[in-house]
């Protein structure tokens, strides 16, 4: 397939230009006007607009005949979604590997990495590995890495099951300073020393949900009976558990050299302690569109559809972020998606009400339209924040993340200029709220290619097939 008239942020240039690429299931040219050095005898030039469900899977099973026409368009490397919680097996209630690829897939997602501690068994040593592996290996619509988590119960064995589940491939470590979960309990500060130093050993990363127990705690004791609504929440979990956890977390990385990132930033505060980080210690952050997108405030209107942990926080907060997005500090965006059904997320009572938001499928419309439609972000930052940056970080790079010769054929593609409001319904999901609901929204997904296949399109839906998506080591 010939993909024409792509309008993209080239990295090796450092510009911004109009490229056609050529592909199978890799990028195998791409060159300024190379459609027009290619033998358009045999070839079908269809537009995008022309899309539909019969010609794409025509397309899919032939696509040397075809040339797709992206005038217009906006075209990024396929999305790479660094933080889903997808729940098979376990919590099959909440989201399943099919639905949440399909959603991922529909927001421009090409590849996500699952998070180890929302699936039964969690994936905590080699065995456990295998069970997740085997419930999900066929379920993907699009490609997948897996991380591996390191929790408190069983930690006498933590060791040898990093050393298991790192030659099964996994992306890194999860762990909590902060956990609700029987399955998946908080580590204290010694315990994550050590699983910092195991995991430099094992030349991977240790991801960190960064609040500190001992605050959330305490300050859940005072106000989780005072009474029931949001601003009780809110004030359970302060900037300054963040802030605490994230300084600790910090002191111990830099005292042994470790390899740290810090998941879904939420205060501007702690954002600013892992800016000052020096560069000579290997200290990362990401940060959630939620966080982008809404404050505190915004539980008025859209109530525990907005509830995560780490919470949503004020304007500045806001602000702040974006600029350490923009800036080069932060690295990345990742959705944290992590739905619920009504029943668990309305129960009545915003203490109970399950913490998390299906985010996949809006996080590239939510960061093109607040981010590069509003002029925070350039084409280039867009580009390494949804994509290249997560590539990198966790070592998918240039295979994934990438727009050069060799790389898989992942796109995302963007037009522009249609202004969209999201609905709930349009989720692929299992997730039946999204704060987003109602929301305007500057640029839309228009098509995803997955290594050469069309996965998703606008006008026709999820086209890929299911367990098409491959597992990455
Ligand atoms: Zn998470």
């Amino acid at each position: 397939m010939v993909l024409k008239n792509c309008y993209i942020y080239d990295e090796v240039t450092g510009k911004e230009k109009l490229v056609d690429f050529l592909v199978d299931e890799k990028i195998t040219a791409v060159k300024e006007e190379l459609a027009k050095t290619i033998s358009i005898e045999n070839k079908i030039t269809i537009k995008l607009s022309e899309l539909n469900r019969t010609n794409i899977e025509e397309i899919n099973a032939h696509s040397e005949k075809y040339i797709l026409d992206c005038e217009g368009m906006i075209t990024i490397p396929g999305g790479i979604d660094p933080h889903v919680h997808f729940d098979t097996p376990g919590f099959t209630h909440r989201e399943d590997f099919y639905h949440g690829s399909m959603s991922a897939a529909a927001g421009g997602v090409t590849t996500v990495i699952d998070m180890p501690c929302t699936s039964l068994p969690p994936v905590t040593n080699g065995k456990n590995f295998d069970e997740k592996f085997a419930a999900i290996k066929n379920e993907s619509v699009i490609d997948f890495g897996l991380y591996g988590g390191v929790c408190a119960n069983n930690f006498e064995k933590f060791a040898q099951a990093m050393e298991e589940l790192a030659a099964k491939k996994v992306r890194g470590f999860k762990t909590y300073f902060v956990s609700g979960m029987k399955t998946f309990p908080q580590v204290s500060l010694s315990q994550f020393e050590a699983i910092l130093l195991k995991a430099k050993e094992l030349n991977l990363p240790v991801l960190l949900h960064a609040e500190d127990s001992k605050i959330v705690s305490e300050m859940t004791k005072k106000y989780e009976n005072a009474n029931d609504d949001y601003l009780r929440y809110c004030n359970s979990r302060p900037a300054q558990a963040e802030v605490t956890a994230v300084a600790n977390a910090i002191e111990i990385a830099k005292r042994v050299e470790g390899n740290l990132h810090v998941v879904h930033v939420a205060s501007s505060e702690a954002a600013e302690l892992l800016n000052q980080v020096g560069k000579e210690y290997f200290v990362t952050y990401e940060t959630c569109p939620h966080y982008l997108f809404f404050t505190e405030e915004d539980f008025i209107s859209k109530g525990s559809s907005l509830k995560t942990a780490p919470v949503v926080k004020s304007k500045k907060d806001q602000s702040e972020l974006w600029k350490y997005l923009e800036g080069g500090n932060c690295s990345f965006v990742a959705s944290d998606h992590a739905p619920a059904p009504l029943n668990e997320k309305q129960t009545g009572s915003f203490w109970k009400d399950y913490g998390g938001i299906p985010g996949a499928q809006t996080l590239i419309p939510v960061v093109f339209s607040e981010g590069y439609k509003k002029k925070k972000l350039s084409l280039k930052r867009f580009t390494e924040v949804v994509s290249t940056n997560a590539a990198k970080r966790y070592n998918l790079y240039p295979q994934k993340g990438s727009l050069r010769v060799g790389s898989d054929a992942d796109f995302a593609i963007i037009n522009s200029n249609i202004s969209w409001k999201f609905e709930t319904k349009q989720l692929l999901s299992k997730g039946e709220t999204s704060p987003f609901d109602n929301e305007l929204l500057t640029g839309k997904v228009v098509l995803t290619i997955l290594r050469g296949k069309i996965v998703y399109s606008d006008s026709a839906g999820i086209t890929g097939e299911k367990g098409y998506g491959k597992f990455l080591e």
